[in-house]
């Protein structure tokens, strides 16, 4: 039986990749960091937290990722964890790169020390290629980070080259472009729509603010994404792969299309609200995956529309569960109201 070490397994890859490891016979192990409140809500949600090994390990602190090496000896490890919001990442850059950047070398030399034959997957992003590009995107494109996040993930991206090249690594970053799913956390657009449109229809909100809605994005589905994680694991050569849908969507047209599915205008309710827009923002990330598609045989089957329709159909269903009474794993009636956030941009 093989078995894989999955960090930031409470997030929603990392959720829906411990599932599809499981259902590959592995023997999976997770780290997850002492919060004052567990946030095992995914892991719950998809059936799997029972059948999973959890280690209590930060990586902020390198000496508990060697204790996770050490004691889920995996033959693969899959590094998702990170401070993963770009907005959060102009209001906390050094914590950033202390844990998405910095944290990736932590992990890279725990593996160096204990066991280099394990093989590793980064969780490399399009926020790589950052602003100022109108085409699409592929391995070979230029990178131009334009968030302290991007900037935390090249160094993670390099570094998972150079420990490739310099001590022979089974080493592969995937440069995924967005994905999301009903398990996608409250703060992404996506899911904030979706949230957003499912209060509004039961009237238990009145409006919607979001930032920049011209930005464009490659949305695809999540549960699909995982696979490829694993299958960049079971090539014979190392390498890096873009996982894209090949489409991208203003976010106006996925707000559009998503009051659609709940039967409203979203001119009724969307308003925009200077406190969602970043400093900088990336404009355009549309990907090709080609490569991927060549070499892992992986393609994307859930598009724009459907994905759209999947996240606002499960939203309904969950407040519509939760008026009845109904007690199950999710997070969104404990999310902060927004009305209280203060961010940077209100000072700009
Ligand atoms: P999530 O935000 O859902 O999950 C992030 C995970 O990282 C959580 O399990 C979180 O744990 C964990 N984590 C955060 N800080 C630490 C820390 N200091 N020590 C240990 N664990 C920590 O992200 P996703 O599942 O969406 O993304 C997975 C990875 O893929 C991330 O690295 C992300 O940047 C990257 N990525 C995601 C894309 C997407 O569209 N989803 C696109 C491209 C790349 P906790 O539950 O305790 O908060
Ligand atoms: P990202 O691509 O990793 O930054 O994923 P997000 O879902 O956080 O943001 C996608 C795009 O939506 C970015 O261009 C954001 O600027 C834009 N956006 C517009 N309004 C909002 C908002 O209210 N929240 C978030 N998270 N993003 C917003």
């Amino acid at each position: 039986m093989k078995s894989a070490l999955i960090t930031g397994i409470t997030g929603q890859d990392g959720a829906y990749l411990a599932n599809f490891l499981l259902e590959k016979d592995y023997n999976v192990y997770g780290i997850y960091r002492r919060l004052s409140t567990p946030n095992f809500w995914r892991l719950q949600n998809l059936e799997v937290f029972d059948k999973i090994n959890l280690i209590p390990a930060d990586l902020i602190d390198g000496s508990s990722m060697v204790e996770a090496v050490k004691i889920s000896e995996p033959d693969e490890i899959y590094h998702l964890a990170a401070q993963s919001f770009v907005g959060a990442s102009f209001e906390q850059p050094i914590g950033t790169g202390e844990i998405t950047g910095l944290g990736t070398a932590r992990i890279l030399e725990a593996i160096r020390q204990i066991d280099p034959e394990m093989k590793f997957y980064q969780a490399s992003t399009s926020e790589l290629y950052g602003n100022g590009h109108s085409s699409s995107l592929s391995e070979n494109s230029p990178f131009q980070p334009s968030s302290p996040y991007s900037a935390a993930k090249l160094y993670g991206y390099w570094l998972t080259k150079i420990y490739r090249e310099g001590y022979n690594f089974f080493a592969c970053n995937g440069i995924l472009f967005n994905h999301e799913s009903p398990l996608r956390g409250l703060e992404f657009v996506t899911r904030k729509i979706s949230n957003a449109v499912a209060k509004i229809s039961f009237g238990m909100e009145k409006e919607l603010n979001l930032g920049n809605m011209d930005a464009k994005r490659d949305w695809g589905y999540a549960p699909e994404y995982v696979k490829s994680m694993w299958l960049m694991l079971q090539q014979k050569e190392p390498d890096d792969y873009v996982i894209a849908t090949n489409e991208s969507h203003t976010i106006r047209e996925f707000v559009e299309k998503a009051f659609d599915v709940a039967g409203l205008d979203w001119q009724d309710y969307v308003k925009v609200d200077r406190r969602f827009k970043r400093p900088i923002d990336v404009n355009y990330l549309q990907g090709d995956y080609s490569k991927s598609k060549q070499k892992l045989g992986w393609e994307p089957k859930i598009k724009f529309n459907k994905l759209v329709e999947i996240m606002v159909k499960e939203d309904l269903s969950r407040w519509e569960k939760w008026q009845n009474g109904q007690i199950f794993p999710w997070d969104a009636p404990n999310y902060s109201n927004e009305a209280n956030i203060l961010t940077r941009a209100l000072k700009a």
